[in-house]
């Protein structure tokens, strides 16, 4: 289970949120069977996507964050809704490359520098709103900042990290949000910048003991903050048979015949936990629009 705490300046022209995000980066582990680099791309993607959604308002409400750099990760993709819940898919979740120049696991080398960033929020309307940015690092943390700054109009400080253990279980994996309402004062700006300075990486900060509520407040540290909420987010993935069923019937008469006609069982895998429904011709059949 994930803990993530928002806190909130006492003017409340300034928000922060940090995750402890541990066990979900876990879950994408053990799921995705990822090689050491793309867990820490996966996760970071996936710990900025459930901040993200935090806080959107309707029950079925989602926000979908996918970064396709052109790297040998291929493209990866985050979904999160408004508890913070999450779920991730990777083209390539197995990438062997050398550490980077700094020693550190090569993100932005697995994911690419050459393509975008896109975000789209279903808020159950009509057409969901959508934004794209092109990559401007391919760590992730940058890029999710420069999404908000460029195509929200948000100034926004991000912070993501990932520690991977040599048997590639997952050390600690977190991450911070710190946004700006337009009031903010000049004051405010630089409060943020220099307690933004003093962090030197978000896995430092879990190693050495702070709690979420800790990172939450030292961000708007001088700017009285005040713990405004907190939730518990976890790896979670909503598929079911109904769905599956209903992508099944999104095929047309000839290709359900065929698949019906080709296959003993047609099994569908989903991308996001590996479950597998299975079908046998005379369901698949019964797909069909009469
Ligand atoms: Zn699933």
């Amino acid at each position: 289970m994930g803990i993530l705490k928002r806190a909130i300046s006492k003017d409340a022209s300034a928000v922060s949120m940090a995750l402890d995000a541990a066990d979900i980066v876990g879950e994408i582990e053990k799921i995705h069977k990822t090689s050491a680099v793309v867990t820490a791309a996966l996760g970071r993607l996936s710990i900025a996507a459930s901040m993200m959604g935090y806080g959107l308002k309707g029950k079925d409400d989602s926000i979908t964050v996918k970064i396709d750099g052109g790297g040998p990760a291929g493209m990866l993709l985050a979904v999160s809704d408004g508890m913070g819940n999450v779920k991730s898919y990777v083209q390539n979740p197995v990438v062997e490359i050398p550490l980077n120049s700094i020693g550190k696991l090569d993100v932005a080398g697995a994911v690419g520098k050459d393509g975008t960033l896109t975000v789209a929020k279903d808020l159950g309307l009509k057409e969901p709103y959508c934004g794209m940015v092109p990559i401007v690092s391919g760590e992730i943390g940058e890029d999710i900042a420069n999404y908000f700054v460029s195509s929200e109009q948000i100034p926004t400080v991000c912070g993501l990290g990932v520690l991977v253990n040599p048997d590639l279980s997952v050390n600690c994996a977190g991450g911070f949000l710190v946004q700006l309402l337009p009031f903010a004062d000049e004051n405010c700006i630089s409060t943020i910048e220099k307690n933004v300075s003093k962090i030197n990486s978000v896995t430092d900060l879990f190693k050495s003991g702070k709690t979420v509520e800790d990172i939450a407040l030292s961000l708007l540290d001088g700017l009285e903050p005040n713990i405004l909420d907190e939730s518990n987010p976890v790896y979670k993935c909503d598929c079911s048979r109904e769905r599956t069923e209903k992508i099944l019937a999104g095929l047309n008469s000839e290709e359900l015949e065929k698949l019906a006609a080709e296959q003993e069982v047609t099994e569908v895998c989903c991308h996001f936990c590996n479950k597998k429904y299975t079908f046998t011709p005379e369901e698949i059949l019964s797909l069909k629009k009469i």
